[in-house]
């Protein structure tokens, strides 16, 4: 089956007993069974069901199942946002004394969810790029894990998945990805070596800048040394799914971090629609970067799909049709033109999310990054001057002709 087909009638029932074409929405807390026994049987894992939906619900599951089915993983585990899917996913298998590998190229949160992390003696060595050669030199016994954004926000670089991948599992470490601005439109990185992928799912999947969310996709085929991750070793008996069933038994369900069912609803609904959205967004943002990056007002474009740009051979060779994504970032020579720019803008909003219908655009340095150090800004390529556009599905013309009246409005102000 392709892909496309893949997300309507993938490994999971497209239809419920009712005939509905679309998962009911489950907004329940508790769910009520025949039996004391039953009830015991459900908590121990020996009849499927569900018990309380801070630790399963059916509409929650029937969107775990389609990202599995989207991502060519064994198993899915949706979250309360992409922070919160990030964090458990490094948590399942992170113990005080541990070090992970990251790239500095990382969304505020996420650096700022790594300095949290060190208080539980929990360490990021970053590196500036995640390549093979950056990741061997900083490996010691205590790496448990590399991470990185696949398309990373704001930088807009990428990770050459098979090389670095090749370095991992050499060493026997998981490299988990966040792919929230590649989606599985653009590219499944598990086919390419990624381990674990991570979606903030607020963003392109369920895409209407509708629901916060986020989900934790698991390949099912990384040989987990439960002896080098002792987390995991409670649970051995899962074989193959052992680190989806940590999570799922333990440490997710003892967070609290479950998706809420309505926005399981609305990101199984986006979902359905994400190829669709994805390849138009790409294509009137690669337009736009084209445009502007012939405009005299504009220092710097940057688009990952944009001919002659460091990553524009890695695109060509990694995400669909040679796809950029749909962000590109516009330097401006300083804040005050940036601002001057955003502020003459009179389609796109300037709101921080991305993967909206509505381009939205926004300065990170001064809002995103506002309280991140002046290192932490480098590594994430949040320039004073940088702003970020995240391309929606208005028509592209309209789009130029915006992003150009505020230009040249910038410029003679
Ligand atoms: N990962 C990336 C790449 C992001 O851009 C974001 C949010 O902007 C997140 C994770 C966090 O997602 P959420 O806002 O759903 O917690």
């Amino acid at each position: 089956m392709e892909w496309e087909s893949a997300l309507l009638h993938g490994r999971f029932d497209a239809t419920d007993s009712t005939g509905a074409t679309l998962p009911a929405i489950y907004q329940n807390a508790a769910f009520e069974q025949r039996s004391a026994e039953d009830l015991e049987r459900i908590f121990t894992n020996r009849k499927p069901g569900f018990a309380y939906s801070r630790s399963g619900n059916p509409t929650v599951a029937a969107f775990e199942q389609r990202m599995a089915a989207a991502e060519g993983g064994a198993a899915a585990v949706a979250c309360a946002s992409g922070m919160a899917a990030i964090a458990m996913a490094l948590l399942n298998i992170l113990q005080c004394g541990d070090e992970m590998i990251s790239a500095a190229g990382l969304f505020g949160g996420t650096q700022d969810l790594f300095e949290d992390l060190r208080a539980f003696g929990i360490r990021t060595r970053f590196v500036p790029r995640l390549t093979p050669e950056a990741v061997e030199g900083l490996l010691s016994e205590k790496t448990k894990l590399v991470f990185g954004e696949l398309i990373s926000n704001p930088a807009l670089e990428l990770i050459d998945l098979a090389a670095v991948a090749r370095v991992t599992r050499r060493q026997g470490i998981p490299l988990i990805i966040d792919s929230t601005t590649a989606t599985p439109a653009l590219v499944r990185p598990l086919a390419l070596g990624a381990d674990i992928v991570i979606h903030s799912a607020t963003k392109y999947i369920s895409g209407q800048g509708n629901a916060i969310g986020g989900v934790i996709v698991d390949g099912g085929n990384f040989p987990w040394d439960t002896d080098r991750f002792p987390p995991l070793k409670k649970y051995e008996h899962a074989g193959a799914l052992v680190y989806t069933t940590r999570l799922r038994q333990d440490l997710w369900r003892n967070f609290g971090a479950c998706m809420a069912p309505q926005n399981a609803y609305l990101s199984v609904l986006g979902l359905e629609t994400l190829t669709l959205r994805v390849q138009r967004q790409c294509a009137s943002a690669l337009a736009l970067a084209r445009a502007l990056a012939q405009n005299p007002q504009i220092a710097r474009v940057d688009y990952p799909g944009l001919e002659g740009g460091d990553f524009y051979d890695l695109t060509q060779r990694q995400l669909k049709n040679g796809m950029g994504g749909a962000i590109l970032t516009l330097r401006t020579g300083s804040k005050e033109r940036a601002y001057r720019l955003l502020n003459h803008l009179r389609l796109a909003h300037i709101a921080t999310n991305v993967g909206d219908v509505r381009t939205l655009v926004i300065c990170p340095a001064h809002t995103i990054y506002a309280f991140s150090t002046q290192e932490q800004r480098r590594g994430a390529g949040a320039f004073p001057d940088l702003i970020r556009v995240s391309v929606g599905l208005e028509d592209a013309e309209d789009l130029i002709a915006d992003f150009s009246a505020a230009a040249a409005a910038m410029g003679a102000d």
